[in-house]
C-alpha cells in the first residue's frame, strides 16, 4: 500500500516474558486523523511508540512513512514525526519559543552552540501565533499553565514540518476550557494542513476533536475495531472494549459516553 503513512502487520510485543500486544494490524493513510481509544493498559502508548519509530516490535512488521522499522535509521525517521508527549519535562530553563525550536533539534534542551536561523525563529513564532500563544512566546517554560504547555507542544511538534503527528493523551490534566482550546487547535490544524496525518490517543470519547476521521479501539493488546469513526464508535464496540455497558452518543460533532444501568440493558 503505497499511500499508507502507517502500516502495522501482525505486530506483537513482549516484555519480561509477557506478551503486551498480540498481533496488531493497522493501516493509516495520508490526511487521515485517527483517534486511538481503549482502557488503561490496553497497549495504546506501546502502539504509538512503534508509530513514532521509538521502538521495534517483537514480531510482525511496521512501516512508517514508507520505511520498514528495522531497515531504516530510527533517528532519521523520527525527524519527520511530531510527537506530542504530555510528559515533556516541566522544568526547563528555556523560553516558550526555545522549547518550540527544540522540535527542530529533536532534543529536550537546545544543543550547545546550536543557533536557530532567522527563518527558523520566524517559523516558531508563526506556529505559536497559530496556537494562540503569541503573548506568551518569551515566557519561561515553567510558568506556563498546562493548557498553554499543551498548545506550545503542538507548535513544537509542527516546527520541523512533519508528515505525521502523534499525540499521546495530550489533554491529561487540562481543565475544561483548556481542553476545548486544545481541541479547537487540532481542528484548526486539520483545516490548515489537510494533508497532515495525525493519531491522537485518549481514553475519553469527550476528547475526540470533531475533525476525527477514523478510530482504532484497543483492549488487552488487541484491536477490537478500526475504521471510519461513524462505523467504529458504537455502543457495542465501546462496551466490548471497556467491558462495561457504555452508551455512545454523537451530537453536534462531539461524542459522549454514558454508563448504562444494567437493569435498563436487560429491559
Ligand atoms: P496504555 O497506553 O493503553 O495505557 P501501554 O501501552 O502503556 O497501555 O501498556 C500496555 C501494557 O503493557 C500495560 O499492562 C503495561 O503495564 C505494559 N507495559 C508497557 N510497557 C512496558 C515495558 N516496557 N515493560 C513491561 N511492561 C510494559
Ligand atoms: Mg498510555
Amino acid at each position: 500500500m503505497t499511500d499508507a503513512v502507517l502500516d502495522l502487520r501482525g505486530v506483537t510485543f513482549r516484555r519480561n516474558g509477557t506478551e503486551i500486544l498480540h498481533g496488531v494490524d493497522l493501516t493509516v493513510r495520508a490526511g487521515e486523523r485517527w483517534a486511538m481509544l481503549g482502557p488503561n493498559g490496553a497497549g495504546k502508548s506501546t502502539v504509538l511508540g512503534f508509530c513514532g519509530a521509538v521502538a521495534h516490535p517483537t514480531s510482525g512488521t511496521v512501516d512508517v512513512l514508507g520505511h520498514r522499522l528495522g531497515r531504516v535509521e530510527l533517528q532519521a525517521l523520527r525527524r519527520r514525526i511530531g510527537h506530542v508527549n504530555p510528559r515533556h519535562p516541566l522544568r526547563s530553563d528555556l523560553t516558550v519559543t526555545q522549547v518550540v525550536l527544540t522540535g527542530i533539534t529533536g532534543t529536550t534542551d537546545l544543543p550547545p552552540r546550536w543557533q536557530p536561523t532567522e527563518v527558523q525563529v520566524a517559523t516558531a513564532h508563526g506556529l505559536l501565533h497559530d496556537v494562540g500563544m503569541t503573548a506568551r512566546r518569551d515566557a519561561a517554560w515553567p510558568v506556563l499553565s498546562q493548557g498553554e504547555r499543551g498548545r506550545a507542544l503542538i507548535a513544537r511538534a509542527l516546527v520541523a514540518e512533519p508528515d505525521l503527528v502523534l499525540l499521546d493523551e495530550p489533554t491529561t490534566g487540562l481543565d475544561v476550557a483548556a481542553r476545548e482550546q486544545f481541541l479547537e487547535t487540532l481542528d484548526d490544524l486539520a483545516v490548515r494542513r489537510p494533508e497532515l496525518t495525525t493519531v491522537l490517543v485518549t481514553h475519553h470519547l469527550e476528547e475526540l476533536p470533531p475533525s476525527t476521521t477514523h478510530v482504532v479501539v484497543l483492549a488487552h493488546g488487541a484491536v477490537v475495531a478500526a475504521g471510519p469513526v461513524d462505523e467504529v464508535l458504537t455502543t457495542e464496540t465501546v462496551t466490548e472494549a471497556f467491558e462495561h455497558p457504555i452508551e455512545v452518543a454523537h451530537e453536534r460533532g462531539r461524542w459522549t459516553a454514558r454508563a448504562m444501568r444494567r437493569a435498563a440493558m436487560q429491559a
